[in-house]
């Protein structure tokens, strides 16, 4: 086998690599991880919008029901003062007959402020248990999609490391020039370096070569490093 033989299968090993390389980085499995990952955060995102809200009403009610006991306490201090029998003075009687009547009819009021509210959270407290139940689902379709993307990306890097050795192996009876050549025209032409003539086109850039070019090419040594003239890539006779 000709040294530029040789290097061809490198070839071979490296455009397969990539190959594996690229399959690595586009796994189907990677996106729709990406793709659930993202619908969960805006899940999340809605729901802290709707937690916030019940927790702004939670606080107002909380608020207002503190208020029901000071105005509860109020009215059962005034009721106790009303009856314990050391207030005489019919006046002063009728006043904490009126303090008590009138703290009872604000301590219903607040009452009625606070069924408003636990009407009002009522559909948002559903809403979050509903959304809790949901962000459970999507948390175990996580992991299944993560469980996959794991798998999938084990298959393709036991490829990659069976390839890496075939590599290892046929790249070593080639000389360093000529390797760095070879890398060199790798990155200058897409990743590939060499390939076959076939009759007279070129097996990189599939262009025909000119009669009087495959002619000179054919009377070349064995071993001479022959490049195509449209792309400029290493053919193999
Ligand atoms: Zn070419």
């Amino acid at each position: 086998m000709t040294t530029l033989e040789q290097l061809l299968t490198v070839q071979e090993h490296d455009t397969h690599l990539d190959q594996l390389r690229h399959r690595l980085e586009t796994l189907p499995e990677r996106t729709a991880l990406a793709e659930h990952r993202r619908a969960l955060a805006t899940l999340d995102a809605e729901t802290l919008g709707v937690q916030e809200q019940r927790d702004a009403i939670g606080r107002d009610q909380k608020r207002v029901e503190d208020e029901v006991a000071s105005v509860e306490a109020k009215a059962a201090e005034v009721d106790a003062k009303l009856y314990s029998g050391t207030i005489t003075s019919p006046r002063e009687l009728q006043g904490f007959q009126e303090d008590l009547e009138s703290l009872r009819r604000r301590q219903r009021q607040l009452e009625d402020d606070v069924l408003v509210f636990m009407e009002q959270l009522e559909p948002l407290d559903a809403d979050l248990a509903a959304r809790a139940t949901r962000r459970a689902e999507l948390a175990t379709e996580e992991e299944r999609l993560a469980a996959a993307l794991a798998d999938a990306e084990r298959a393709v890097e036991g490829e990659l490391d069976d390839a890496t050795a075939a590599r290892a192996r046929d790249v070593e009876p080639i000389p360093a020039d000529v390797l760095d050549r070879y890398d060199r025209l790798r990155k200058q032409h897409d990743g590939v370096a060499i390939a076959r003539l076939v009759g007279n086109h070129c097996g990189g850039c599939h262009l025909t070569l000119s009669a009087v070019e495959v002619d000179r090419i054919k009377h070349e040594p064995p071993d001479a490093l022959i490049y195509c003239e449209e792309c400029g890539r290493l053919l193999v006779r």
